[in-house]
């Protein structure tokens, strides 16, 4: 069995506590690395690293040209390595390799297009209103970063995080999921070889508690940069809150795709299925409310059950596998448990409905795809994420009933509208109460778009030029160009 180190300080070593823990393959179910189990002490080395870098190291003096290039040099690393990766994450979380590849290789792109924002960050001459004076603004790193993750895909979400951060000229101290953390460990070797100074990308592995909160209240952490649950981000949002640090939240989804009577009907099929099914329903934006208007309730989800029927279960390793494993054993018992409660509800499952047992699922955490029709908005399985390959069909009338219950929901990370009328895919977009809205299509994400939550789904925004401001301050500096007159006592 493969046993990881810590990247610290440019470093390969271990944890002071001397633990290790197991993270499993959730398609064999068995243990095939070990990981550091990091505590206060680790943490704080880490942080100290980032800290040092950040103030008197080589990168503290670098131009943003300098770490643009460096950024540039990582980005073309990870397109060497992307099937390396993509192969270590299929194995720590059982998503589908075909997928991940594609992932991987996407990537680099962040690093790209941040690596050349970098020295694109000005400040402005202000017009001031006082004589006598010349200002201008500064816009600073923010200081080091505590980069918090969650396990459904480590390294993008990582370098949607980590690439407006070294842009902004930030060092970064890494926590990814304990559930899939060697993806993350792996990355971090290839940061020397970019040219990286030490202790500019720095990762600590764990659980949340041992980890994750020294890291958070670490004194010399001064943004938690956060992306996983509502509940845990809520709870590290009032911590770092307490301590006056900044935050970003990137949480939960309970995301409503709604098909009108005049949509394409195919095109609407594919993209209610890619919503939910693709990644095994595990992702924040899955599409999990699909709401279809009550003309064509009864044709599409005919049409949707004859595609989804079709759905391959199997080793996420095969190219031609479509469905994999649930990551972790407690998310394989939840979705389960949310099975039960929706017929419990009253919903029925028309697909799916239980575990997947076949050979093809080897001795994996399978759930059939599932599509549960007769809920009704006010449903716990219609209120609450449960990120699985669980779909719920909610009917409506008309455009004001579909607004009312896509909105009708505490999360706000996506939506989509599937219509052949631009009027109406206009007034959707706009009434919508989501960070992202697609028309037409489902899942598209870039580094250039920004993406994040409206409501409990998050604070903040990641992707797209406005994401580097997260990670800088702005300085006014203000020049006396007159002599000093007047009375000292009273402010001018
Ligand atoms: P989680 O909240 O359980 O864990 C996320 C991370 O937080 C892990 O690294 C964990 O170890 C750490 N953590 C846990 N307790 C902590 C504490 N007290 N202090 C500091 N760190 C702590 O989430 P998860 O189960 O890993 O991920 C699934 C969730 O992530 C879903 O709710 C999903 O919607 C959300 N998610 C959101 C987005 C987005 O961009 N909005 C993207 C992907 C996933």
């Amino acid at each position: 069995m493969k046993r990881y180190q810590l990247r610290i300080d440019g470093q390969a070593c271990e944890p002071q506590g001397g633990a290790w823990f197991e993270t499993q393959n959730p398609y064999t179910g068995t243990a095939w690395a070990e990981i550091p189990r990091c505590d206060a002490r680790d943490v704080d080395s880490a942080v100290q690293a980032a800290h040092r870098a950040l103030t008197q190291g080589p990168w503290a003096h670098m131009t943003a040209t300098q770490r643009g290039a460096l950024m540039r040099k990582l980005g073309d690393l990870i397109a060497r390595d992307a099937k390396r990766l993509a192969e270590t994450e299929v194995r720590d979380n059982g998503k589908l390799i075909a997928e991940m590849q594609g992932q991987l290789n996407y990537i680099p792109q962040w690093f790209y297009y941040y690596g050349g924002l970098a020295d694109k960050v000005q400040g402005s001459t202000l017009p001031l209103d006082k004589p006598g004076y010349f200002a201008f603004t500064r816009h600073e790193p923010v200081g080091v970063v505590a980069a918090i993750t969650p396990w459904n895909s480590p390294l993008l979400l990582l370098a949607w995080k980590l690439a407006p951060a070294l842009a902004a000229g930030c060092t970064v101290v890494a926590k990814p999921s304990e559930f899939t953390s060697a993806s993350t460990l792996e990355f971090a070797e290839l940061f020397d070889e970019a040219g990286f100074p030490p202790g500019v990308f720095n990762v600590v592995t764990g659980f949340g508690a041992e980890a994750g909160s020294p890291l958070v209240e670490h004194p010399l952490v001064s943004k938690v940069s956060f992306t996983g649950s509502d509940a845990t981000g809520r709870r590290i949002n009032e911590q770092a809150a307490r301590l006056l640090k900044h935050t970003s939240m990137e949480l939960g989804g309970k995301s409503p795709n709604v098909v009108f009577e005049d949509a394409d009907v195919e095109q609407a099929v594919y993209g209610a299925i890619s919503g939910i099914f693709a990644a095994t329903g595990q992702t924040c934006i899955a599409g999990s409310r699909l709401l279809v208007q009550e003309s064509i309730h009864d044709v599409f989800v005919e049409r949707l059950l004859a595609v989804a029927r079709t759905a391959r279960m199997g080793d996420p390793m095969d190219p031609d596998t479509q469905v994999g494993p649930v990551t972790t054993p407690p998310q394989y018992k939840k979705v389960l448990d949310y099975i039960d409660i929706a017929r419990a509800e009253g919903a029925t499952a028309v697909l799916g409905g239980a575990k997947g047992e076949g050979a093809e699922c080897g001795q994996g955490w399978f759930v059939q795809p599932t599509i549960f029709t007769g809920v009704r908005n006010g449903m716990r399985i219609a209120q609450e994420e449960v990120f699985g390959p669980v779909l719920s069909v909610i009917r409506f009338k008309d455009e004001e009933d579909a607004l009312r219950i896509a909105n009708d929901v505490r999360f706000g990370l996506a939506a989509a509208v599937w219509t052949q009328d631009i009027g109406r895919a206009i007034r959707m977009s706009e009434r919508l109460q989501a960070g992202t809205v697609w028309v037409n299509t489902y899942r598209a994400v870039s580094f250039m778009a920004p993406f994040g939550g409206y409501k409990d789904s998050g604070l903040g925004r990641e992707n797209g030029i406005e994401a580097i401001r997260a990670y800088l301050q702005t300085k006014s500096v203000w020049i006396n160009s007159g002599a000093v007159a007047g009375n000292p006592f009273i402010m001018r």
